[in-house]
């Protein structure tokens, strides 16, 4: 039986490695690889095909803007309409921006994931469906840094998706962070990857059949690291990799998917809606 996944964001980075990884280590899969432009996808299908030419029969490019309704309803019917139903064995939302306006950053990396989720949901096994949300150590910077009852916002396992929703738009109506209670040292970089873990336990509570959880793939050397760079420091991606690797000893794009392969496959999993380190263990958020 074929194990189909679908990973956002797919086509360079952190969700490279984890298609990469996925073909390497695990035969039974087949890979979705989604991106928001089908020919940077088929760049990257390309490239690991000259790997192992055999890869390309289980390597699918799939067109999918995430910050977009239309798009990921469009690319949810075109994989159901080739596949059936179900359709996957696992979602992970991969695609992610730390640079752009509040609204933006909020749109692609929680309204993003919430979004594929809806549309791909129903497609998902219901006996050993998976979804992986890749979050970040910035969620716990925010929480920490948030007043008391935001904290507990964050962290209250009962949250639901309405909930997360309405600070959504009170957050889009008024980006001051602090003015709602905020932690903003990670700016709204944080608060997103804050809401990822909570919209999380809110999915796993909703689809118990499913196994739900987040995680964070520690600090890893690639093109997202600019967007931490003052605005006044615009250096090449490839600049900003070498650096991040040499002066923060960051890692690898694969030493990177070690906790997403493991939400992704272990038949050891402790319980369901939970944030997990970069070193595929159970985190306090
Ligand atoms: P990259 O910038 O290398 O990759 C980001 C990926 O997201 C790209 O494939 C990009 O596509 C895609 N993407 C961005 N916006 C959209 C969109 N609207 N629709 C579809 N795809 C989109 O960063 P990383 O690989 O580092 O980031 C992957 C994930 O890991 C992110 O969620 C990030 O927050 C998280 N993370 C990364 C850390 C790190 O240290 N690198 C640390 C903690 C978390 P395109 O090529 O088209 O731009």
């Amino acid at each position: 039986m074929v194990r189909r996944v679908l990973v956002t964001g797919g086509n360079r980075g952190i969700g490279l490695a984890i298609v990469h990884r996925c073909l390497s280590d695990h035969g039974d899969t087949h890979v979705v690889l989604a991106c928001r432009s089908a020919s940077r996808g088929e760049d990257a299908v390309a490239a690991l095909i000259t790997e192992r030419p055999d890869w390309k029969a289980r390597l699918t490019v799939l067109e999918i803007d995430t910050s977009s309704d239309g798009s990921v309803r469009a690319a949810a019917a075109t994989l159901e309409g080739s596949c059936g139903n179900p359709a996957l064995y696992a979602i992970v939302n991969n695609a992610g921006i730390a640079s752009g306006t509040v609204a933006e950053i909020l749109n692609v990396n929680v309204r993003g994931p919430k979004r594929v989720d809806d549309a791909f949901g129903p497609l998902l096994d219901p006996l050993e469906g998976r979804v992986v949300q890749i979050s970040s150590g910035a969620a716990s910077g925010c929480v920490s840094r948030s007043s008391p009852d935001m904290a507990a916002f964050f962290t209250n396992a009962s949250v639901s998706w309405r909930e997360i929703s309405g600070l959504l738009e009170a957050v889009e109506a008024n980006p001051d962070l602090e003015a709602h209670g905020i932690g903003a040292a990670m700016g709204a970089y944080g608060l997103s990857k804050a809401l990822l873990n909570a919209y999380a336990m809110a999915l796993a509570r909703e689809r118990p059949e499913l196994k739900v959880n987040a995680c964070s793939p520690g600090m890893v050397a690639t093109d997202i690291m600019g967007s931490f760079l003052p605005w006044w420091v615009p250096l090449p991606n490839a600049a900003v990799r070498f650096l991040a690797t040499k002066l923060a000893g960051a890692k690898t794009p694969d030493e990177g998917t070690v906790s997403a392969l493991h939400l992704l496959f272990s038949e050891e999993l402790e319980g369901n809606g939970r944030y997990y380190g970069s070193d595929a263990k159970r985190s306090p958020l």
